[in-house]
């Protein structure tokens, strides 16, 4: 038997007890000065294409990774296009209590309430006058069917549809859709595809309104000048991270302005492989897919 594989000990010097007290002094003034290589993160995670795949299963290892996240002493938050009813769920499923979670595309922000039991308490709420631009939607989509979530959760839809979960979801006439303000216009036109919703997009002219095209080519409008950054600024402001300890993973064009966020103030943004190009170039980093545990490949390496 060799010893080829047992590292080399260290020298070993003695020194008086005194001494040794004002080395371990000194040394844990090193370690103030310079914590370790990674400090504590505020990790964001988008949550379809990113820790869900399209059949709502699990990433590979994602949970477990999460778990080791956590341990390391990260806080693990989700910033997710769902509304909060959708977004429960997955919370759970993570096996997470973050302290605060990211709904509605940055329009909503839900804060963790401790009691016997843990609960989310609505914290932040951005609405907008939608008026505006459901009408010109219509008269360029006609047989489009519309979505409104409002600034206490609940939502009004026009027409049903088999991938929206309209659980206690109010069907109205077009007109009275946009009659209070609202949190977010969700847009579905079957006949198109994504590519028409960006030309039609840019043809409409909707530069007023922030919009996310979703995998499903859904259009996904949000308050002016809002959308996920907004909120994970608010939330890393009022947990008190510094600007360049965040980390966020997502695979959409609703990430986008995330990425730009956590990248201007230095902090990592990274986006999952199978994402549209335009988000890989809008990211720092790209990860393996969501398929391939993406996420979890990068939460283990913390
Ligand atoms: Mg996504």
């Amino acid at each position: 038997m060799t010893d080829a594989g047992v590292p080399r000990a260290g020298e070993v010097e003695a020194v008086p007890e005194a001494d040794a007290a004002e080395i371990v002094e000194e040394l844990a003034e090193e370690t103030e000065r310079h914590p370790g290589s990674t400090p504590r993160l505020l990790i964001a995670l988008d949550i379809d294409g990113t820790v869900l795949l399209e059949d709502e299963t699990l990433s590979p290892g994602v949970v477990e990774a999460v778990e080791h996240a956590r341990r390391a002493g990260h806080e693990v938050m989700l910033a997710t296009g769902r509304s909060w009813a959708s977004t429960r769920g997955v919370v759970r499923v993570l096996e997470i209590e973050p302290d605060y979670v990211v709904c509605s595309n940055g329009t909503v922000i839900l804060k963790k309430i401790e009691g016997d039991e843990v609960r989310y308490e609505q914290v932040h709420t951005e609405t907008f006058d939608a008026t505006e631009v459901v009408t010109l939607l219509r008269e360029h989509l006609p047989d489009a069917k519309y979505m409104v979530e409002l600034e206490d959760g609940s939502r009004l839809y026009t027409e049903e549809l088999d991938d929206w979960n309209l659980l206690g979801a109010r069907r109205v006439a077009f007109e009275e859709l946009t009659r209070e303000p609202v949190c977010r216009v969700v847009v579905v036109s079957p006949d198109h595809a994504e590519g028409d919703f960006v030309d039609l997009v840019a043809q409409v002219g909707l530069n007023e309104v922030s919009y996310a095209i979703g995998w499903t080519a859904w259009l996904d409008i949000a308050p002016p000048g809002i959308d996920k950054s907004t909120a994970l600024e608010m939330v890393r402001d009022w947990l008190g991270f510094d600007p360049h300890d965040v980390l966020v993973i997502g695979d959409g064009r609703n990430d986008v302005g995330m990425f730009a966020w956590a990248l201007e103030n230095g902090g990592r943004a990274i986006a999952m492989a199978q994402g549209p190009q335009e988000v890989l170039d809008a990211a720092g980093e790209i990860t393996s897919s969501v398929h391939e545990g993406g996420v979890a490949a990068i939460l283990r390496a913390l």
